[in-house]
C-alpha cells in the first residue's frame, strides 16, 4: 500500500471514529428524549382520566369512556386502566383491538415503588400511583409512540447516510491532501532515478523551503558531493597509477628491444640488464606501495590493530632502508623510557613500518649526505616520532601538496620516485588516528613529525 493511500485510510479511520461516536451520542440522546416526552404525555393522560373519574362527581366510567373515546388528544392505541385502593379495576379505556394484560404483580410493584415503566414490543407502558383524599389509586397507561419512533428512525437514516457520504468524501479529500503533501517526495524520487554512476555531477532541486523534504534533498546532495569526490579521486588514482607503471615498463621493453637489435658484448648486456633490474625494483616498490595503500584504505585494517612497540618498528625500518641502499645513513635516538608502554601504540605493524621506511627513504634520497636522523619518545598520551634530514628542504607552497597522491615537488633534482610515498604515509597515520606535520627550510633540511596515541590510552 502506498503511503498516500495509507495516510488517507488513517485519516478516514480517525474521522469515522470521531463522527461515529458523535452520531451515536446524538442518536441515543434523541431516543431518550423521545421516550421521556412520550412517558410525560402518558402520565398527563392518566392523571387527567383519574382526576375526572375520582374528583368530579358528575363523571362516571361510562361518561368518561364516551368523552375520551372522542378526545382529539388521545394517543395512538392508548389504554388507560385505573385500580382503586383495593386493587379492583375501576376503569378501562381503549384497547379495542385487544387489551393489554395487567397482572396483579404489576399493581403491587407500583404500590411498592410508586412508578413502573415497561416497553413491550414498541409499546410504552407507564404505571403510577395517584394519591387522593379518597385513597391511593393505581393508574396504568400505555400507548404506541408511532410518530416519535418514525421521526427517530428517519433521523437515524439521515445520520447513517451522512456518515457514509462523509467517509467517502473524507477518503477522497484525504488522498488529495496526502498527494499534495507527498508530491515533493515524488519529485525527489524522479530526480534520484535520473542520477546514474556516470553523472554524479547532477544535483536535486531543493526549492525554497526548509522542511523535512528540503533537508532530505540537501542530505542527498551532500552524499552525491562526497560520492563524486570519491569517484574522481579513485579515477585519478587509477590513471596516475597506470601511468606510473607504464613508464618503467616502456623503459624496460625499449632497452630490451634496442639490446636485441644486434649482437652485443658481454659488458653491454650486463649494463643493460642492470638497468632493467633497477627499473624492475622500482616497479616492485611501486606495486608494494599501491598494495599497502589498498590495505590502508579498508576499514578491516583497523580491526586487526594490536599493540606495537615503535622502537622495534624503527629498527626494522632502518634495516630495510640500509638494505635497499647501503650508502644510506640512519641515526637513531630513542629516549630512555621507564616502561615499554611509553612507546607502544595500537596499530598494524606492517603499515607502521612502511610509514618509517618511506620517511627515512625520502630523508636519505633528498639529502646529499644521504643521512637521516630518527628520534622516538613518549610525550604525554602520545608517542612522538621525528625523521630529520639536512637535505634540499621543501618550499612553503609545496608543503601541503606533498601529501597528495602522485604529487612531486620541484625540489626532487632528478631523484627517482612516484609521488605516492607521503600520501601512503598520511593515509596510514590517519587510519591510526594520529597526525603528521612537516617543518622545512629550503636548502637546510626537513623534519617530519608523526604523533600516534599510546596503546594504553585507547580503550
Ligand atoms: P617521491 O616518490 O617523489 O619521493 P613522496 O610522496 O614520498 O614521493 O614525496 C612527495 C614529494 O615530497 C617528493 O617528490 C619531494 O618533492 C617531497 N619530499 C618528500 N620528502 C622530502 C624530504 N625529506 N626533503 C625534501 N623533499 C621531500
Amino acid at each position: 500500500m502506498t503511503i498516500r493511500t495509507r495516510l488517507a485510510v488513517q485519516f478516514v479511520v480517525l474521522a469515522s471514529l470521531t463522527l461515529g461516536v458523535a452520531f451515536a451520542v446524538v442518536y441515543l440522546r434523541a431516543a431518550e428524549f423521545r421516550q421521556e416526552e412520550f412517558l410525560g404525555r402518558l402520565h398527563d393522560r392518566g392523571v387527567n382520566a383519574a382526576k375526572l373519574l375520582i374528583q368530579v362527581e358528575q363523571v362516571d366510567d361510562k361518561l368518561l369512556r364516551i368523552m375520551e373515546g372522542k378526545s382529539p388528544v388521545r394517543l395512538p392505541e392508548e389504554e388507560i386502566t385505573i385500580f382503586d385502593q383495593d386493587n379492583v379495576e375501576m376503569l378501562h379505556l381503549g384497547g379495542n383491538t385487544g387489551r393489554m394484560v395487567i397482572e396483579p404483580a404489576l399493581v403491587d410493584s407500583v404500590r411498592a415503588n410508586g412508578r413502573v415503566i415497561r416497553v413491550i414490543a414498541d409499546r410504552e407502558m407507564l404505571a403510577f400511583e395517584f394519591d387522593d383524599e379518597a385513597g391511593r389509586y393505581v393508574v396504568v397507561t400505555s400507548g404506541r409512540d408511532i410518530y416519535g419512533r418514525r421521526k427517530l428512525r428517519n433521523q437515524a437514516r439521515v445520520m447513517v447516510a451522512t456518515f457514509l457520504t462523509g467517509l467517502l468524501l473524507m477518503f477522497l479529500v484525504g488522498r488529495v491532501y496526502a498527494r499534495r503533501a507527498l508530491s515533493p517526495l515524488q519529485r525527489l524520487v524522479v530526480d534520484l532515478h535520473g542520477i546514474g554512476a556516470s553523472d554524479l555531477g547532477q544535483r536535486i532541486m531543493m526549492g525554497e523551503g526548509s522542511d523535512e523534504i528540503a533537508q532530505l534533498a540537501s542530505s542527498f546532495n551532500d552524499l552525491l558531493e562526497r560520492l563524486q569526490t570519491a569517484f574522481s579521486v579513485q579515477k585519478n588514482f587509477i590513471s596516475n597509477a597506470s601511468h606510473e607503471m607504464r613508464t618503467p615498463l616502456t623503459a624496460i621493453s625499449g632497452q630490451l628491444e634496442v639490446l636485441l637489435l644486434k649482437e652485443r658484448s658481454g659488458e653491454e648486456y650486463r649494463a643493460a640488464l642492470r638497468s632493467v633490474v633497477e627499473d624492475m625494483q622500482a616497479l616492485n616498490r611501486l606495486s608494494d606501495r599501491l598494495l599497502l595503500m589498498a590495505q590502508a584504505e579498508t576499514a578491516s585494517a583497523a580491526m586487526t590493530f594490536v599493540p606495537v612497540r615503535m622502537d622495534e618498528v624503527v629498527w626494522a625500518a632502518r634495516s630495510e632502508v640500509l638494505r635497499a641502499d647501503p650508502d644510506n645513513r640512519v641515526d637513531v635516538v630513542i629516549d630512555e623510557v621507564e616502561e615499554a608502554d611509553d612507546i607502544t601504540v595500537k596499530g598494524n605493524e606492517a603499515l607502521l613500518r612502511s610509514v618509517v621506511v618511506n620517511l627515512l627513504e625520502n630523508a636519505c634520497k633528498y639529502s646529499s649526505d644521504k643521512r637521516a636522523l630518527v628520534s622516538l619518545k613518549g610525550s604525554g598520551t602520545m608517542v612522538r616520532l621525528a625523521i630529520e634530514d639536512q637535505g634540499v628542504g621543501i618550499a612553503p607552497e609545496d608543503r601541503e601538496r606533498i601529501f597528495e597522491n602522485f604529487y612531486r615537488a620541484r625540489n626532487t633534482g632528478g631523484a627517482k620516485g612516484h609521488g605516492i610515498g607521503l600520501s601512503l604515509v598520511k593515509r596510514i597515520v590517519d587510519l591510526h588516528g594520529g597526525e603528521i606535520n612537516v617543518q622545512s627550510t629550503l636548502g637546510s633540511g626537513t623534519v617530519f613529525i608523526v604523533r600516534l596515541h599510546k596503546a594504553e590510552t585507547i580503550r
